[in-house]
């Protein structure tokens, strides 16, 4: 009443105004005294503020700590099993330079025109059609081509993520994708992964207290784990999100690249009402070059996405969606992809016999049924990130497991790719890996 007074607002408005403190816990409530606030906390946020808005002294790695581990170009002289990627031998090169030059012969004009900001409408169909295998109702409407996944993943984050708003992200996750949430500065929760995908018993507690905007998942052939998501776990995750109305982000692929069984449909297959933004690549079975994703989304979701890609760059280039798109509509796309999974299956199949016979019994992994990665588990004792200096040293290369851990990091496992070397390379990099497990494990 006395403030209200002494500063001549309404007593509404100072009781909102406690209320939105004690919400944001900058205040404190003393039983028989009442509600005081907290001029420490408050000050804490308000010197942050004056610090300076640009500090000049920090690298990239400051700002995205894991940059330094996307190295995906290629350095001749060493195996690296830390790229995943797929072997240039095993992806149709000779036939898309062959359409994109007969594309320009026959239309050269393409190269003076911009693409639709949603992407070639041309591609949308083919996509949506594409989209049937795995069950997304789709139309081509509800398509936005992107630069690649990785580009989906920003639209979403700089649409729907500011400073403080909350992401719910599987620990470990992707490298790339903890970057974009960071850099836009998220609070970031995790909720572990298993061998049946996210523990999603654990999302429920902290969705309650938390209330997260988005909730990134790859619930197939997880990166790193190679972790499959139940079906089970797929319809309670999506319960969740629309029961506190949040997002999730289903990032998708590599589904198409299974070895024992097909996988569950996506997430997305069961989503009736719009609370999920699915996300294909094609740099992991067509042409990482060509930087074609596809974006499934609706209503106002999708709306604003195409808003955000408009601004980002008015239209992924019409050269590289024009290429794909007689590979896709063709039924080389069909064959292509059984061809991939027989050979990336020999390569799996590869790596485990070797790691069976030479890595020494303290080390476990998980036998992915698809995708393109071996999750290793070494002692917790071992730093991985100390190993891959030793790796260096023997030109093998393989991704720390730290830089997969948005919050509290694990050292001791790391991620194989088995799915960039030529099968000869492979095998010596695994052999050369399971040399350096066992000396380090005997030091
Ligand atoms: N999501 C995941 C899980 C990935 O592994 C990758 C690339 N490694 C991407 C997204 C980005 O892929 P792209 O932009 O090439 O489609």
């Amino acid at each position: 009443r006395e403030l209200s007074k002494e500063l001549g607002v309404s007593l509404v408005t100072v009781v909102k105004a406690y209320k939105e403190l004690e919400k944001n816990n900058f205040t404190t409530s003393i039983q028989g005294k009442g509600t005081f606030i907290n001029i420490e906390e408050t000050a804490t946020k308000e010197t942050k503020k004056e610090e300076p808005p640009f500090n000049w002294q920090l690298s990239i790695q400051d700002y995205l700590p894991r940059a330094q581990f996307s190295r995906f170009h290629y350095v001749s002289d060493e195996i690296q099993l830390s790229s995943s990627m797929i072997d240039p031998g095993l992806l149709p090169n000779r036939y898309l330079e062959q359409e994109i030059h007969k594309m320009l012969l026959e239309n050269p004009r393409i190269l003076s025109q911009y693409s639709e900001v949603q992407g070639d409408l041309k591609l949308r169909e083919a996509m949506s059609q594409y989209l049937k295998q795995f069950e997304i109702p789709t139309t081509p409407d509800n398509l936005l081509i992107t630069n690649g996944s990785q580009q989906g993943l920003d639209l979403v984050a700089r649409t729907f993520v500011g400073p403080g708003d909350v992401v719910v992200m599987e620990s470990p996750t992707y490298p790339g994708a903890i970057d974009i949430f960071r850099g836009r500065g998220a609070t970031i929760i995790t909720v572990p992964v298993d061998g049946d995908g996210m523990k999603v018993d654990i999302l429920q507690n902290l969705c309650d207290k938390y209330k997260p905007k988005i909730i990134y998942t790859i619930p197939t052939f997880q990166n790193p784990t190679g972790a499959v998501m139940t079906q089970k776990r797929r319809r309670k995750l999506l319960n969740i999100a629309k029961s506190i109305q949040s997002i999730i982000v289903e990032d998708d692929p590599w589904s198409e690249i299974y070895f024992d069984k097909k996988p569950p449909a996506p997430i997305k297959s069961m989503d009736y009402y719009g609370h999920v933004i699915y996300l294909k690549g094609l740099s992991k079975t067509l042409a990482p070059s060509c930087r074609i994703g596809i974006l499934s989304a609706s209503g106002s979701v999708f709306n604003r996405l195409l808003a955000a890609k408009s601004n980002a760059d008015l239209g992924s280039p019409l050269l590289t969606q024009k290429s794909l798109l007689p590979f896709i509509t063709s039924n080389k796309m069909i064959d292509h992809l059984k061809k991939l999974r027989t050979a990336l299956k020999l390569r799996r199949d590869m790596a485990i016999d070797l790691l069976l016979k030479y890595a020494p019994e303290e080390i476990s992994w998980m036998i992915p049924n698809g995708g393109l990665n071996i999750w290793i588990s070494l002692p917790v004792w071992i730093d991985t990130n100390q190993l891959l200096i030793e790796a260096r040293r023997n030109h093998v290369t393989f991704l720390p497991g730290s830089a997969c851990y948005p919050v509290e990091q694990e050292k001791y496992h790391l991620r194989l790719s088995f799915s960039y070397m030529s099968e000869q390379q492979l095998q010596l990099g695994i052999r050369t890996m399971c040399n350096i497990f066992n000396a380090e494990i005997t030091s």
